[in-house]
């Protein structure tokens, strides 16, 4: 496979036809890398059994460790997720789009390929320009681990997913150097009272104060 390279800038944002070519990859279930601002993640439809298969094939990832969806848009949540809790509206205002990932009932469209076995779902709105553009292009919701061979360091250039990933994905939107050097912060809303399961760039003493 021909690994395709475009590109994003803040300046010049997406070249149009490029960013529908990515829409096009996504939605027939290949694979399309692309930065965020923990690092680059490895992209495809969170809705697809098939491409849950060929992220974690790609990663050499076994596949029971489940994976984060990204949302471009808050509305996306209803389709993917069981019941919400008030407190996520609230966590969401003050830090989507943002390094916060939250886990909550799953929908049943969410296949367990996706989400490890679980009936539970991750979820997180990025904060980077690129990826909400691409991401609301797409508009469904987009699985992604971070875009590296399982066992190497996460990515924070195209060029590192490239000497990662080359011929084994379908796209890499290169964004430049992105990375404030933490993970997203995880926090299972699925509790009464809800419970860090790792922490990351939003501490727990933020999350208290909202
Ligand atoms: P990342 O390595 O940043 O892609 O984050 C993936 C991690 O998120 C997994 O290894 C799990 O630790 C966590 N995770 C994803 N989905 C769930 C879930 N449904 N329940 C609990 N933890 C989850
Ligand atoms: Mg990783």
């Amino acid at each position: 496979m021909n690994t395709k390279v475009i590109r994003w800038s803040p300046e010049s944002g997406f070249r149009e036809e490029e960013l529908r070519e990515a829409k096009r990859i996504i939605e027939e279930g290949g694979l399309v890398a692309f930065p965020t601002e923990t690092v680059y993640g490895l992209g495809g439809d969170g809705l697809q059994k098939e491409a849950a298969k060929k992220i974690y094939a790609a990663k050499g990832r076994p596949s029971d460790n489940p994976l984060i969806l990204h949302i471009g848009r808050w509305e996306q949540l209803d389709g993917i997720t069981g019941h919400v809790p008030e407190a996520a509206g609230k966590l969401a205002e003050a830090f989507w789009p943002g390094p916060l990932t939250m886990i909550f009932e799953k929908a049943d469209c969410v296949p367990p390929e996706t989400t490890g076995g679980l009936d539970t779902v991750a979820v997180r709105m990025p904060e980077h320009r690129g990826a909400l553009e691409f991401l609301n292009e797409v508009s469904v919701p987009v699985a992604a681990p971070s875009a590296n061979r399982s066992g190497r360091p996460s990515p924070t250039c195209a060029g590192h997913v490239k000497e990662d990933l080359d011929g084994k994905i379908d796209m890499i939107i290169d964004g430049g150097e992105v990375g404030i050097g933490f993970e997203s912060t995880i926090i299972d809303m699925t509790e009464e009272i809800p419970v860090i399961l790792r922490p990351g760039y939003i501490t727990q003493q933020m999350l208290i104060d909202v």
